[in-house]
């Protein structure tokens, strides 16, 4: 059964009628460009092959009725504007959206995304959602309407499900293009398609999910973006990106932050190079400096993901890195095809060397964005 069958399914079961239909969303890797959204910066998602999909049905009474399994059944009223838990992130599209027409839904959710791993298994709720509502209330899905549902929701996220997310996930959730990697300039808004052919040239990128959580919400995401913003403030420039270093900055934490920030944003510039001459291969030195950037300056690693990343490079993959907020989830590994299965045993038995949960695996294809199913 395809995972659009299973939400139609579980549609039918929960309310008794048929779907008006099933739209979907993708999970997404970061290849690079990491904690630079909110300093004007660039990076380098693309979306996975995993997906969320909802099957809607519009109610005319005001009711908000979802059911997403492992997770609490929510039935809301939509004019009480206010949700917690999870429902926050379905019901905060539709607050931030209020597509013409629009009075209530029943929603039904199946994903294979792995939720809390990095992978952006909110986003990619938030915009199934939010293609839904554009489909059925007529709202245009082209570029220009794919950035208005990003920012809503973006705003979504921030304003009714608490997290300070700054936009990376929602717009490549939306603008993905399979074998593409988007480069995403988040000072003018601006982004590129490039071409990501990984498989065609015997390479694969490597998920591994650490299976230890992340809070996002939580402080360290909240300080790091304030510790952002303090270095902006102290080298006297609109954002990060007009930097040119963190020398200036006598606070060594300050300063650590700073030149994270900058050098990558040069990385990724740099990965646009490469990718855009074919140059996948290259990419794997970058990685391993981001890596270390991350770990050493920015301080948003962990054991779980160090050892990870350790353990790919040391069994061969052509660089590694930790991806998303960090403090757990997910990392990835550049991977010649014929180094995938040595890699994963090499980071599955690290972990159990060191007592850490066991790990899981995907293959990241550059797959398409937000879409009817
Ligand atoms: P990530 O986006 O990295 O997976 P987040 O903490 O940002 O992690 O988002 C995870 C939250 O998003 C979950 O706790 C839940 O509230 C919501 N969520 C994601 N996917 C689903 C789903 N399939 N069904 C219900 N809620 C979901
Ligand atoms: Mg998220």
């Amino acid at each position: 059964m395809t995972l659009a069958e299973t939400a139609r399914a579980r549609f039918t079961a929960e309310f008794g009628t048929d779907p008006e239909g099933c739209w979907c969303a993708p999970g997404r890797v970061n290849l690079i460009g990491e904690h630079v959204d909110y300093a004007g910066g660039l990076c380098l998602p693309m979306a996975i092959p995993q997906v969320t999909v909802v099957a809607v049905r519009r109610r005319s009474d005001h009711l908000l009725r979802v059911r997403s399994s492992g997770f609490d059944d929510v039935d809301l009223d939509l004019r009480d504007r206010h949700a917690d838990g999870w429902v926050a992130y379905v019901a905060g599209v539709i607050w931030t959206l209020d597509p013409p027409g629009f009075t209530g839904a029943d929603i039904a959710v199946a994903s294979d995304v792995p939720v809390g791993a990095g992978l952006s298994s909110s986003a990619a709720l938030e915009t199934s959602v939010a293609v839904a509502l554009a489909d059925l209330c007529g709202l245009p899905l082209d570029d220009d309407g794919r950035d208005r549902l990003a920012a809503a929701c973006v705003r979504a996220e921030n304003d009714y499900a608490g997290a300070p997310t700054g936009g990376l996930d929602q717009r490549i959730a939306l603008h993905a293009r399979p074998g593409h990697a988007l480069l995403l300039d988040f000072a003018d808004g601006s982004s590129e398609h490039i071409p990501f052919d990984a498989e065609a040239r015997g390479l694969t990128v490597l998920v591994v999910d650490t299976g230890t959580g992340h809070e996002l919400a939580d402080g360290q995401y909240g300080q790091r973006r304030r510790e952002v913003e303090d270095a902006t403030r102290l080298l006297s420039v609109e954002s990060l990106r007009d930097a040119s270093s963190a020398d200036p900055i006598d606070d060594p934490v300050l300063r650590r932050r700073a030149r994270h920030v900058i050098g990558e944003i040069a990385r990724v510039r740099e990965a646009a190079e490469l990718l855009r001459a074919g140059r996948i291969r290259d990419l794997g030195p970058l990685l391993d400096a981001s890596h270390r950037s991350l770990r050493d300056d920015f301080e948003v690693s962990c054991l779980e993901l160090d050892t990870a990343v350790d353990a790919a490079v040391g069994a061969g993959a052509l660089g590694a890195r930790m991806v998303g907020g960090g403090f757990g989830g997910s990392a990835i590994a550049l991977c010649e095809d014929d180094r995938v299965d040595p890699v994963r045993q090499a980071v599955a038995d690290a972990a159990a060397r060191r007592g850490l949960p066991a790990p899981t695996f995907l293959r990241a294809t550059a797959s398409g964005g937000a879409r009817r199913c």
